[in-house]
């Protein structure tokens, strides 16, 4: 689903190649020291949406997730754009009570509207702020905003670029991980819609990551990246190996 991207569009093309790019990485983790062969997990494979209609879309995906939270999964969903946070946190609200949004993106994604439109992958943090509250917020990685954005994020848990000022005894012990791929320097990750310079390196972000597996991650996404800008094919192998490592960490 890409139908809100404010710059360059292409992220529905994101979980294909994401899929393709994983049968070249190794099942192991040298970070983690765990297999994928250790843990269970399916492929439910990519979701039909219709593209026009966004509110409709948003819907099914937050209908779809109910559906497999309620067989008491965990989810790791990828975009798309990040507008699909939005209902993910919609329905995973209805079944924990408490945790923490752990977002990593370039962007504040903290505007009420944009161009006239809420349901915008501009503003999907603050969809979500709405939801669970902005006590229950984590921006990493920012570096790229508005001045109300900048205001606003006063009022969220944690807005920065380092994890090491997160007042950990106000988050959660259950934490959904959103990863917006362009919090990675454009240098790492150029095929995504909306690349900002002055971005974390691969390690960077991986050790950030890393930082919360001693939590409950109860689910996550990986959104935004558009394969179609890098021929190299490096967006999507990076991609692929930041879901090995996140589906470990659940
Ligand atoms: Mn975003
Ligand atoms: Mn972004």
């Amino acid at each position: 689903f890409d139908s809100t991207t404010s710059f360059r569009s292409g992220s529905r093309n994101g979980p294909p190649a994401l899929r393709h790019a994983s049968y070249g990485l190794e099942t192991f983790s040298p970070y983690q020291h765990r297999d994928l062969s250790d843990v269970s997990y399916s492929d439910n494979g990519d979701m039909e949406l219709p593209f026009g209609n966004t509110e409709k879309a948003l819907d099914m995906i937050y209908e779809y997730a109910k559906e497999e939270l309620s067989k008491g999964r965990k989810l790791m969903s990828f975009g798309g754009e990040h507008t699909v946070t939005y209902p993910l946190i919609k329905a995973y609200n209805e079944f924990y009570r408490d945790f923490t949004l752990i977002v990593f993106d370039a962007h504040a994604d903290l505007r009420r509207d944009y161009l006239g439109f809420k349901y915008s992958h501009a503003c999907t943090t603050r969809l979500c702020t709405d939801i669970i509250g902005n006590e229950n917020t984590v921006i990493i990685g920012a570096r790229s905003y508005t001045a109300e954005e900048y205001e606003y994020s006063d009022n969220i848990l944690h807005f920065s670029t380092d994890i090491s000022s997160i007042p950990m005894d106000k988050v959660k012990k259950n934490v959904y991980i959103s990863v917006d791929l362009d919090v990675l320097d454009p240098s790492v990750l150029p095929g995504t819609g909306t690349p900002e310079p002055g971005g974390f390196a691969f390690d960077r972000l991986l050790r950030d990551i890393l930082y919360f597996r001693s939590l409950n991650i109860i689910g996550c996404d990986i959104v935004e990246l558009a394969p179609d800008y890098d021929h190299s094919g490096i967006s999507s192998v990076t991609a692929a190996k930041i879901a090995r490592e996140l589906l470990l960490s659940m």
